[in-house]
């Protein structure tokens, strides 16, 4: 994962509002009746829920989500780089050595394969999967069995390879659209203390950011 992508948690000072009655203004003067405008966007938001999922993927070189949305803007399916259940994470190799079956390769499950798997809903036909990274050719013929019709991504950085190559000749051929979704913002930040500041983390340091 590239370092221009992070989420980082705790790590702005946490925003204070003070309401003064129902018709009150916070301390900045703004008034409080009216919508943010400030919020996220639908394209933005499911990204960075790939983004968020891929958090808790333990592979040491690639931390890569998914998530798959419905037509009325539900997510129904999140998943993350992992080894398969049941097997011990620490069981099997993570590097991405020459020697194929003491790599990674044959044994990890890719985000996209776990989103679609891990649905919440009877199927995913007609819906979206939110990218980190293009999908590999194997995960390409898990989305377009799975009925999913459009691939939103946020980096294509190895379009020149073969896998990658051959699964947008397989969208192609079955009409899945895909197109790159690119942010306005360079990162977001998930700031727990921003609903609570006097909530104290458990951790021994006060901020931790987490670089995808
Ligand atoms: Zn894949």
């Amino acid at each position: 994962m590239d370092a221009a992508s992070e989420v980082i948690v705790n790590s702005s000072p946490p925003k204070k509002i003070k309401v003064e009655g129902i018709h009150g203004t916070p301390s900045s003067g703004k008034a409080v009746n009216t919508p943010r405008s400030d919020y996220l966007g639908w394209d933005e938001y499911f990204m960075a829920v790939a983004f968020l999922s891929a958090q808790r993927s333990k592979d040491p070189n690639s931390q890569v989500g998914a998530c798959i949305t419905n037509n009325e803007k539900k997510i129904v399916g999140i998943g993350y780089n992992g080894m398969p259940n049941g097997c011990k994470d620490s069981d099997l190799p993570w590097g991405k050595t020459d020697n194929w079956l003491e790599s990674k390769y044959p044994y990890v499950c890719h985000a996209e394969l776990n989103a679609v798997l891990n649905k919440n809903s009877s199927d995913v036909k007609g819906c979206k999967i939110y990218v980190a990274l293009f999908p590999c050719n194997e995960c390409a013929k898990v989305i377009i069995q799975s009925g999913i019709k459009e691939v939103v991504y946020y980096s294509d950085k190895y379009y020149h390879k073969p896998t990658m190559v051959a699964s947008k000749r397989l969208f192609d051929l079955a009409g899945v659209t895909y197109r790159q979704y690119v942010p306005e913002k360079k990162k977001i930040t998930i700031d727990f203390s921003v609903i609570d500041p006097d909530v104290q983390p458990t951790g021994s340091g006060n901020d931790q950011n987490h670089r995808l």
